[in-house]
């Protein structure tokens, strides 16, 4: 049985009178990506956030490696990492300063060129952050999640509107992230890639989790319930199509 890393009970959280979540209870195992879907609005970045200790709830209990979130918020904040808002990179920085920066706060020491090499950005060392493409910078502000050498990541839609090397490329990541031991909590809109990613997905929706399974699990279940896809007459789709002709490989140069 693997061990749990986090537990969410009953949590609410509103704003003002507008209650964005509203009783949501999960489990993420030790070791395991497990994804929150939802539209937009649902209430998985102000979940996250929560677990994050970076804002307030209403009410409910969580805890973090057996550490309690409202007895010790500073603990919780040591053992994850949070990607930050890009706007936190200052703009005259190159990567390796902003490693030496973010390894300050920690009070953590890191090799920038290792943690750089790990995120395959060695060769982009002395650039600023706002010279890097977008797959780039995702793998940057990743890499920042891992200074602290956390035993859980929080990742927020990383891979919004990157091309489909680059998104394919974070998997690969993410999945190296993973088989070193660390935890993995990521949102995403892509259905593809939280099939193929996470081992367990919640959907929320209003605040509230509708679903909560393995992505295998719950496609049976629908099936179960009679559904049918519309039959598929081709063997391959536009995007099986785009990544056959310009390859696997990162584009970013
Ligand atoms: P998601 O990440 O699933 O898109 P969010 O957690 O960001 O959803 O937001 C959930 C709901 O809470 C949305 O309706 C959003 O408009 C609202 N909300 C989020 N942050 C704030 C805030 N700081 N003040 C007021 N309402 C907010
Ligand atoms: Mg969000």
């Amino acid at each position: 049985m693997q061990k749990t890393i986090i537990t969410v009970q009953d949590l609410y959280k509103n704003y003002g009178n507008f209650e964005a979540v509203k009783g949501i209870s999960f489990d993420v195992k030790e070791g395991e990506i497990f994804g929150l879907l939802g539209p937009n609005g649902a209430g998985k970045s102000t979940t996250l956030e929560i677990i994050e200790t970076l804002r307030d709830k209403a009410s409910g209990k969580i805890t973090v490696d057996g550490l309690d979130l409202d007895i010790s918020p500073n603990e919780i904040k040591k053992i994850i990492g949070v990607q930050l808002q890009t706007s936190g990179y200052y703009p005259g920085l190159n990567l390796v300063e902003l490693i030496h920066l973010f390894a300050g706060l920690y009070n953590e020491h890191v090799d920038p060129m290792q943690l750089l090499d790990s995120v395959n950005l060695r060769d982009k060392a002395k650039n600023k952050f706002k010279e890097l493409s977008g797959g780039q910078k995702q793998r940057f502000s990743i890499a920042t999640t891992l200074i602290n050498k956390p035993k859980i990541i929080f990742l927020d839609e990383p891979t919004t509107g990157l091309d489909p090397q680059a998104r394919r490329n974070l998997w690969d990541l993410i999945r190296d992230i993973r088989s070193k031991g660390t935890t993995v909590i990521i949102t995403t809109h892509y259905m593809d890639e939280a099939e193929v990613l996470c081992d367990r997905v919640a959907i929320i929706d209003s605040g509230k989790i509708i679903a909560l399974s393995t992505p295998d699990q719950l496609i049976d279940d629908l099936v179960a319930t009679g559904f049918e896809r519309p039959k598929e007459v081709k063997q391959a789709n536009l995007e099986d199509v785009f990544i056959h002709l310009t390859g696997k490989h990162l584009r970013e140069e």
